[in-house]
């Protein structure tokens, strides 16, 4: 789609996620590198090359392989444009690893960044089921907008806790709070 302001919208969510994703990998990294059982399938790759949304977002850089998706020997070989339930899952290897419950809140918070943002955006559901180029233009761009800016008022705070930064203080957790509602 070839609309300046859906174009650096795609941009702001492009830069959030890598954000998340950098956040993300340092924690899950330790696990995911030696799992016995990794968790990605071709099936949830699959959205990936079948949402316009996320097509537009990585732009199709990667080819899709009908066997493994876009799982590469590295990992996954999308750096921006995967479907939220790969941002939002974290399996008992990585929660129970985590030292408190407010870790794990923390954890489970950044994990849902992603699938906020395009939450309720398209007709009053989510931005990944839009099924073609059409249906991106119903986007309910301030709303997109405003859940960006939500988001990455929750990322910062985030970033910053997982770096041992700061705690969360009470107005923090009000910031997450609108994540999870
Ligand atoms: S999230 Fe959990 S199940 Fe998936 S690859 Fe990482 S350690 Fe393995
Ligand atoms: S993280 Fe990448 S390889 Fe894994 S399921 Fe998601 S899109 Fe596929």
């Amino acid at each position: 789609m070839t609309d300046p302001d859906f174009t650096a919208l795609l941009e702001d969510y492009r830069s959030f996620e890598r954000g998340v994703m950098r956040v993300m990998e340092k924690e899950c990294t330790p696990h995911c590198s030696v799992c016995p059982t990794p968790c990605c399938r071709t099936a949830i790759c699959r959205e990936a090359a079948e949402s316009p949304f996320l097509l537009a977002v990585h732009g199709s850089r990667q080819a899709f392989d009908e066997k493994t998706g876009y799982l590469g020997a590295r990992g996954c070989k999308l750096g921006v444009g995967r479907p939220p339930i790969c941002h939002a899952f974290l399996c008992h290897r990585i929660m129970d690893a985590q030292p408190d419950d407010q870790r794990r809140y923390a954890l489970d918070v950044l994990g849902e960044l992603v699938g906020y943002v395009g939450k309720k955006v398209w007709l009053k559901r989510h931005l990944v089921e839009a099924l073609d180029d059409a249906d991106l233009r119903k986007t309910d761009r301030d709303l997109f907008r405003r859940r960006i800016s939500a988001a990455a008022a929750a990322f910062e705070i985030l970033e910053a806790y997982f770096a041992g930064e700061r705690d969360l203080a009470q107005a923090d957790l009000q910031v997450l709070q609108v994540i999870r509602k």
